[in-house]
């Protein structure tokens, strides 16, 4: 069965073919470290994840990277040359704030960018690693920081230079110059005619006599003031926004052209845009990447997430229970999130998370009751549930409908150990392979023992009060025939 996805790169359904057999090079612009990534962030890795994992289901072998920005990401990222200031700069400013009034006691130095970018970036890998996003576990491999990237980027600046694709504009930044490039505008249909004039205000309020063109994209910001810089041909300063996708993609790919690009849906312009021109002028190929993925926004309520209308919210405020008033399984938050298909706005509310906490109970419960009874199965079997999941993420993921041939098949016909096989195979591609058992605690065992013993003695009084204490430590206690069963609680 194959593969269909929407291309953003032509805005039409096509058959996926990777660019090399059985292995898929795959890109995703990750998190920006200035805060806590929020849950309309994690909709768009949390896609890009599950991207992953079907292809991994389907047999390929998938290369994923998502970077960490930890530098030139301007505020105003909409104009072509990331107008306003850089979004480190602006959180020293609100953490020195914060700090001085008692609000803030992780910073050592508020004033220091990099601890800053530290900071959030441990936070963002434990929230990642939470919500079962593969690429989190590799991250010393998988997720390169800009900041470390940035020779690299002064290379590819270089080269642009040298053949006349980039230019230092009369404020001594360097600019990428996008007549020399045909190809621009094709991915977000933005003509340069448009673009020149101005067009949806997505060129920057900076004079525009410094560039060539309105178009034309900073590639490198000579600023010896800001707090992140380093030292250049062009000057002290900093790297643009886009060259760092571009670099991280190349160097830890290791091609010239990859598979698969994702990203939010806002990223497709200016972002998106620049890093196409940018890596095919850099490499002298007619594709960056083949398959462009973009995830829709999430909504809140209806409505987009903003500060002002108190209705935005981290990974961690819902995790945390500051949300729903009730902590959040991680696994519940990464069922909601990527329930609705990449390409609808979702909409989160606590009604969701209800029907999802439901929903992934439902399915760790029936895999939880077959293994216990089954033990271990070989979950590499295809069958007619495994194919019809298949079937419904084969058409451009899907998922509201392999989400549905999951819940429709919790009670099968079939043979158990098939049952059981398919639904642990479908489970690792939702991600919520953590319902396997952990090894019971010792002191678990110790209090089932006694509770045993107690109900052997008929002495009932502690016999209750070992099951309650039981019950508080998160496990579930059921008397039978043969006696006390204590199991993990589930979300
Ligand atoms: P940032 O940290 O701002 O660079 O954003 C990281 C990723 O989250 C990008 O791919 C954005 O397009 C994506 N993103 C931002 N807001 C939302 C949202 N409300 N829903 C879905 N994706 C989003
Ligand atoms: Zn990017």
């Amino acid at each position: 069965m194959s593969l269909k996805l929407f291309n953003t790169l032509g805005r039409k359904v096509e058959n996926f073919e990777a660019l090399n057999q059985k292995n898929v090079s795959m890109y995703s612009c990750g998190p920006t470290v200035y805060d806590y990534a929020h849950i309309g962030n994690f909709r768009s890795f949390l896609n890009a994840d599950l991207m992953r994992r079907f292809l991994e289901f389907k047999g390929y072998n998938v290369h994923h990277v998502m970077n960490i920005t930890d530098v030139g990401h301007m505020t105003e990222d909409q104009a072509v040359d990331g107008a306003g200031e850089d979004k480190m700069l602006v959180a020293a400013r609100r953490l020195k704030e914060s700090k001085k009034s008692g609000k803030t006691d992780f910073l050592n130095n508020p004033n220091d960018p990099f601890e800053i970018a530290a900071h959030y970036t441990k936070a963002f890998i434990e929230d990642a690693q939470l919500l079962n996003l593969k690429v989190a576990f590799e991250h010393e491999k998988n997720m390169p920081k800009a900041t470390d990237k940035i020779a690299g980027m002064q290379k590819v600046i270089s080269k642009l230079l040298a053949q006349g694709s980039a230019y230092i504009g009369s404020d001594k930044a360097v600019y990428f110059d996008v007549s020399s490039i045909k190809s621009y505008g094709e991915l977000s249909g933005n003509s340069l005619e448009d673009l020149q004039s101005g067009a949806g205000g997505r060129v920057s309020d900076q004079d525009q006599s410094v560039k060539k063109d309105p178009a034309d994209f900073l590639l490198w910001k000579p600023d010896s003031s800001h707090l992140m810089k380093w030292p250049s041909p062009w000057g002290e300063g900093y790297p643009g926004w886009h060259i760092e996708c571009s670099v991280m993609a190349l160097e830890n790919l290791g091609k010239e052209v990859i598979d698969i690009h994702t990203g939010g849906e806002d990223l497709v312009f200016p972002h998106h845009e620049c890093e196409i021109a940018q890596s095919c002028a850099y490499t002298g190929q007619k594709l960056f990447a083949k398959y462009w993925m973009h995830t829709r926004f999430l909504l809140v309520n209806g409505e987009k997430m903003s500060k002002s209308k108190g209705n935005f919210y981290t990974a961690r405020d819902v995790l945390e229970g500051r949300v729903t008033g009730k902590a959040v399984d991680a696994d519940v938050l990464r069922f909601e999130l990527l329930k609705t298909h990449y390409r609808q706005n979702a909409n989160f509310t606590e009604k969701g998370i209800l029907d999802s906490a439901q929903n992934v109970r439902k399915i760790k419960e029936q895999i939880e009751i077959l293994s216990q009874e089954l033990g271990d199965v070989d979950s590499k079997v295809e069958t007619s549930i495994t194919k019809e999941f298949e079937a419904a993420l084969d058409d451009d993921l899907n998922m509201s409908a392999a989400i549905a041939v999951v819940l429709g098949n919790l009670k099968s016909s079939l043979d158990k150990k098939q049952h059981l096989a398919s639904l642990i195979r479908i489970s690792e591609v939702l991600g919520l392979s953590k319902f396997k058992y952990e090894e019971m605690p010792a002191e678990i065992e110790e209090l089932k023992n006694r509770l045993n013993q107690a109900r052997a003695n008929r002495d009932y009084k502690s016999a209750d009060s070992l099951r309650d204490e039981i019950i508080s430590i998160g496990y579930e206690v059921r008397i039978t025939a043969q006696g006390v069963e204590v199991k993990k609680k589930l979300a």
